[in-house]
């Protein structure tokens, strides 16, 4: 697909120096190093751009001592630092987490800007910036839920600028992990192949997707999951475009396949409904005009490839 980098957390090109992460402790006292902060896996944004701060920033007091080595900037190291320990005034817990946390927390050290919920502000922040907060959100929450060796069950240690933990008691390395999923574009003629989970806004519908399991093909993934879910062969597929998706750890891939029946047998265990809609419909819908259907969210590589769909630029 030849539009497929420009989906939302499409990369930007970002200069990752993995061969300096062994060095990440001496570069962060370089002068011209920058680091970004995340909140519980909000990124702080100040005029819809990922703030960089010089590492000697008061706000810095209540960040985690160990850090994220990014890559470069022009030249310059860029780190990712933690301040989930700090607590906010006033926390509204049950905001935080909701699906999607409209709720913005300001530090009194830079009260100008604002962590906030990368799925709220992830379509407006540049692809570098939405690089770098999608990769440190990945890799934070890949720590958190990481801590103890999962060969001996010792606590570990982050290492090499936080792209590893090593554990002193066996010696295991380990690494960061993600997760495959595959999301597909089920046509049949002029008809698209959505459906929809138990939780989401009313009317929303999108497109199928599930986890990549192991010893499986992205092929096989998705005629395994269009199967179990509705009920519908698939014969060709093919790749599209991919989507780094950092909720918490998931690589969506986006298939196009060929249905081959279009009658669903739905499975009420995994999805709440599923439905073909028309070209014209998906259509009315992105335009706001459907009088029942919402489209996929923008941002998610679900969006793009409908909208990819309806515009012929699946090529
Ligand atoms: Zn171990």
């Amino acid at each position: 697909m030849k539009i497929a980098e420009t989906v939302t957390f499409g990369g930007s090109g970002l200069d990752r120096a993995a061969e300096m992460r062994g060095q990440a402790d001496s570069l962060r006292a370089q002068e011209n190093a920058r680091v970004i902060l995340l909140w519980r896996g909000k990124p702080m944004i100040l005029n819809d751009e990922v703030t960089r701060l010089p590492m000697t920033h008061p706000i810095m007091d209540d960040a985690a001592p160990a850090m994220i080595f990014l890559g470069r900037e022009d030249g310059a190291p860029v780190f990712a630092a933690d301040l989930s320990q700090w607590e906010p005034e006033g926390l509204d817990t049950d905001t935080l987490n909701s699906f999607l946390d409209p709720s913005e927390q300001r530090h009194l050290a830079m009260p100008q800007a604002a962590f906030a919920e990368l799925r709220a502000v992830m379509t407006r922040l540049s692809p570098r910036d939405a690089e770098l907060a999608a990769t440190a959100k990945a890799i934070m929450g890949w720590h958190r839920s990481h801590r103890f060796c999962a060969r001996c069950g010792a606590e570990s240690e982050m290492a090499m600028g936080g792209w590893q933990r090593n554990c002193a008691a066996c010696g295991g390395h380990h690494f960061p992990r993600t997760d495959p999923v595959v999301i597909m574009l089920i046509t049949h003629g002029n008809a698209v192949l959505v459906g929809r989970s138990p939780g989401w806004p009313e009317g929303m519908y999108s497109l199928l997707a599930g986890f990549v399991e192991p010893g499986e093909t992205i092929e096989a993934a998705v005629r395994r999951e269009v199967f179990e879910e509705a009920g519908v062969r698939v014969g060709s597929v093919r790749y599209l475009s991919s989507q780094p998706w950092p909720f918490p750890s998931s690589l969506m891939f986006g298939c196009a396949g060929d249905a081959l029946n279009t009658d669903l047998t739905i499975d009420l265990e995994e999805i709440e409904d599923a439905m073909w809609v028309t070209r014209e419909e998906m259509a009315d819908a992105f335009a706001g005009n459907h009088p029942k259907l919402l489209p996929a969210r923008k941002g998610a590589i679900a969006h793009f490839l409908l909208e990819a769909w309806l515009s012929d630029r699946l090529d």
